[in-house]
């Protein structure tokens, strides 16, 4: 029996679908701005682990994820790039593009349905319109507003109370807003980038997208709804709010948190610059690699991301391809993967709230047995591929241009070790290297 962490109840709780054999999950998407970086990489690697488990369980599983494709970074990013919002499709169709490819290269698995705000608009306004005629929304100079008086159950997701979040509020003098609480549904706009609604040319605010696409793909109350843990308050806060006014249902009955990815303790953000993007990274390591990086920590703990330390993995996952290194029978199922020690071992700790790290550790500890055991070695490798999504192929060596600089210095080492010169030949190995050259001495 699977368990997960939910943070709506803050405890380990056995997951039960609400219907026979579906598993509906929903998780936040990105807003198509810019390149996707290592906190994305980390998320949408767990939601996939969670997404192949499911699987593996028999469950029929529909993934929603979403993209923001309208916003003012959006806006903004068109005109410095483009020198023109009106083109800003461009931009999102570029980093979608790029998105989808950084993604499968950590190899997960696409969603089943990956809905745009621009193409929800009549659902949204439409959802809208039913929370004002519900009471629970209001329209103010053509914004509409979402009532947080009118939703008793606000703060539960994040713990907090509403009398707190009001104190600690920023009230400015052009709020339209009746409680300071109260967040933006629709937002009037005669920026040349507008959708027509009862009130007025405007854009819908950003919580609601996905409590209508969530409800448009998995229905009024759905399984699992994903995200990161920045995303708990105020976004998922606000989703609730707006879903379980309108529908008098629990949006999800499981919420999925995945911790920060932080560099050196520290937020990763440009400003500070400790921005890795995910195409930077790959730049260094393969992007299996980095999915074994991700998943040898917990998916719920901060991960303190460093160069050094995906250096180490590296050496391990290695390892694993080599030892992997197996033709093994593809008619293998998840009934003949069940009979496997090693596998019903190592899924105790995966049904554990996705305990990866404690599924490694079983793994090495299995290791030397499994080399003597193909069968039982094949069993393994499969689980890996398809539920850990990681592939065990044998990484690719990179490979260098030998300039004529390089050249100079392999005759020079070459040279120095027939005169059994040492020093000096480690010294030139050591420059070789880091020009990425990497010799297989022979002996002489
Ligand atoms: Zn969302």
């Amino acid at each position: 029996m699977l368990k997960l962490t939910n943070t709506l109840s803050k405890k380990k709780e056995s997951f039960e679908s609400i219907k026979k054999d579906i598993a509906n999950v929903y998780v936040c998407g990105v807003t198509p701005y810019d390149y996707a970086h290592l906190g994305h990489g980390r998320c949408y690697t767990a939601f996939d682990l969670l997404v192949r488990v499911l699987k593996f369980l028999n469950y029929d599983v529909v993934y929603v994820r979403n993209f923001t494709d309208i916003d003012d970074k959006i806006l903004k990013r068109a005109q410095t790039e483009l020198g023109d919002v009106a083109r800003y499709p461009e931009i999102t169709t570029k980093y979608i593009n790029a998105f989808n490819e950084d993604v499968k290269n950590l190899n997960c698995l696409a969603p089943t349905f990956e809905p745009r705000v621009t193409q929800m608009m009549p659902q949204i306004i439409t959802f809208i319109e039913d929370l004002i005629k519900k009471g629970r929304a209001y329209e103010a100079d053509g914004d509409v507003y979402f009532a947080v008086d009118s939703f008793d159950q606000y703060g539960k997701l994040s713990k907090q109370k509403k009398d707190d979040l009001i104190s600690g509020a920023r009230i400015e003098a052009t709020d339209k807003k009746k409680n300071p609480l109260d967040f933006a549904l629709w937002k009037k706009s005669d920026d040349g980038t507008f959708w027509k609604s009862p009130w007025g040319y405007g854009r819908p605010g950003w919580h609601i997208e996905c409590s209508v696409m969530a409800a448009e793909y998995l229905g009024k109350t759905f399984d699992i709804h994903g995200g990161g843990r920045d995303l708990i308050f105020p976004h998922h806060e606000n989703e609730i709010a707006q879903s379980e006014s309108l529908y008098d249902l629990p949006m999800a009955r499981y919420w999925l948190h995945n911790g920060f990815v932080q560099i050196n303790k520290e937020k990763m953000s440009k400003s500070l610059g400790n921005f890795f993007t995910l195409r930077d990274v790959f730049k260094e390591f393969d992007p299996m690699v980095i999915r074994y990086y991700f998943l040898s920590h917990h998916y719920g703990a901060p991960l303190d991301f460093a160069f050094d330390d995906v250096a180490a993995v590296q050496k391990s996952y290695k390892r694993l391809t080599r030892i992997f290194d197996v033709v093994c029978p593809q008619d293998i199922v998840r009934e003949d993967m069940l009979t496997s020690p090693t596998v019903q071992k190592m899924l105790t700790f995966v049904y554990d709230d996705l305990n990866t790290p404690g599924m490694l550790g079983v793994l090495f500890e299995s290791l030397d047995t499994l080399q003597k055991n193909k069968d039982e070695l094949c069993m393994v490798k499969l689980f890996l591929q398809r539920v850990l999504g990681l592939t065990l192929e044998t990484l690719p060596e990179k490979t260098v241009e030998i300039t004529p600089e390089i050249q100079k210095l392999i005759d020079a080492r070459v040279q120095a070790r027939e005169q059994k010169n040492w020093a000096r030949a480690d010294e030139l190995r050591d420059k070789l290297i880091e020009l990425g050259v990497d010799l297989k001495d022979k002996k002489i």
